[in-house]
């Protein structure tokens, strides 16, 4: 069985989703070829080929693929996965938005968050926010599926030596364009692959408060920054610090919770972290269905005395 896994990339570096997809992967054996499709992304390609378990690596190389526009980088897949039993992307915002085009380009359904390969045609993914597990099977000449990378622990980056070859032809749809994009710069981990995560919820109150409170928990443990739906509505943080089924998905070694109530669609986002620890003045919140310890407080002052502990 030949499997075509997309490199989930920036042109320069190979995102670590990629490892845990190649991990998928390897779940359901067979041939795994790497597409790498960007511009200028020769380094990308190089790295794959280093991943254990890869056999191949494609490389299109074009400024047509320059910015992962989803409608070009589709039909290429689309074109190359006639020559595939599988095709698998990360569950990342490039890979939800080009797997679905592909899926219909080859008139197959496709298998979104797969969080376990049950056999060579079977998968288990959440539905209703992760509430019930379907167990899916799929008849498809062709399995498209994005892979939920907290679900499988990554292989290595290393050790592996595929051949990469050159892909020339070039898909440019013309229907879309690149205009711009505004990337948030962080002296921290980034969220989805840190080990420690702080975040905070409505109950920290304002922007302001969060950053006095939690900055100095996230500096002394290293941790990436999080927070619910409610704090980024309110304005306290940025987008892309949510946590949760319209969010981020993470599972670090340690979450933080911090006067966040544990809504289901939160959860959905964090409830496979190794430890979750939760701060709530009220001890009725929901999350204390999920903590594995559990502090009933102010935050605004048992973080403080936390920090001067740690
Ligand atoms: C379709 C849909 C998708 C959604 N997607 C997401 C998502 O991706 N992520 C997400 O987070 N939510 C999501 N939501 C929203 C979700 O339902 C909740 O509204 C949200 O998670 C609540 O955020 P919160 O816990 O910060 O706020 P609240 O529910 O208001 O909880 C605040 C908590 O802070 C505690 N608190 C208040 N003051 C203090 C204090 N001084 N010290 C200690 N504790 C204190 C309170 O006891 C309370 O438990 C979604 C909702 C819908 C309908």
């Amino acid at each position: 069985m030949s499997i075509l896994v997309i490199a989930d990339h920036n042109n320069q570096t190979l995102n670590g989703a990629t490892l845990n997809v190649v991990a998928a992967a390897q779940k359901i054996g067979g041939d795994i070829t790497v597409l790498v499709a960007g511009s200028g992304a020769q380094a990308v390609a190089d790295a794959a080929a280093k991943i254990a378990g890869v056999s191949k690596v494609l490389l299109a190389d074009n400024a047509a693929y320059a910015n992962q526009l989803a409608e070009n980088v589709a039909a290429l897949v689309a074109d190359l996965a006639k020559g595939y039993k599988y095709v698998l992307a990360a569950s990342t915002t490039t890979g939800k938005n080009i797997l679905p085009r592909v899926a219909a380009l080859l008139d197959v359904s496709m298998i979104s968050d797969i969080i376990a390969v049950e056999s060579a045609n079977t998968f288990k993914r959440p539905i209703y926010a992760g509430n019930a597990i379907a167990t899916v099977q799929s008849d498809e000449a062709i399995i498209v599926g994005t892979v939920r990378g907290t679900a499988f622990d990554p292989v290595a980056a290393e050790g592996g030596s595929a051949v990469v070859e050159a892909v020339a032809e070039v898909k440019d749809a013309g229907i879309s364009k690149f205009v711009s994009e505004e990337i948030v710069k962080l002296d921290r981990p980034e969220l989805t692959a840190a080990r420690i995560v702080v975040s905070g919820g409505r109950g920290v109150g304002s922007g302001e408060n969060y950053h006095k409170v939690l900055d100095p928990l996230a500096d002394k443990l290293g941790a990436a920054q999080g927070a619910s739906r409610a704090a980024v509505d309110a304005g306290f943080v940025p987008n892309d610090f949510q946590v949760g089924q319209t969010g981020k998905i993470v599972a670090p070694d340690l979450y933080m919770a911090i006067g966040i109530s544990g809504a289901i669609q939160h959860l959905a986002g964090m409830k496979d972290s190794k430890v979750i620890v939760a701060i709530n003045k009220d001890e009725e919140a929901p999350i204390n269905s999920v903590a594995d310890y559990w502090l009933v407080g102010d935050l605004n002052t048992v973080v403080p005395e936390l920090v001067s502990k740690l």
